[in-house]
């Protein structure tokens, strides 16, 4: 009994493992992320390419993670990194405030 428990769980973990190949590799939805906005990939980008880069929220000051970083800006050609969500419109409203 006990070999037959576990080759149903060799046999579920198998399939789960092969339902995410599939959704990865699933046509429709690499159309879809390609179907974002350039905006967006490029900012996904970004974030992407920082991984284990530091930056420093222009408006609370605080050090984070490029990677972990809520959102981005970019300001005179120089993307800024944010911490939370309140500090982007802060920053967009007035950057020139953050930036002394
Ligand atoms: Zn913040």
């Amino acid at each position: 009994m006990q070999a037959t428990k576990s080759w149903g769980k060799v046999l579920v973990m198998g399939l789960a493992m092969g339902w995410t190949l599939t959704a990865v590799a699933d046509p429709g939805v690499v159309a879809a992320k390609s179907a974002k906005t350039t905006k967006e990939a490029r900012a996904a980008a970004a974030v992407k390419s920082a991984k284990n880069d530091w930056a420093v929220c222009p408006v609370e000051k605080t050090k984070i993670l490029k990677s972990r970083a809520v959102d981005t800006a970019v300001y005179q050609g120089k993307t800024y990194y944010f911490c939370c969500a309140g500090c982007k419109p802060a920053f967009i409203k007035d950057p020139a405030k953050y930036l002394k």
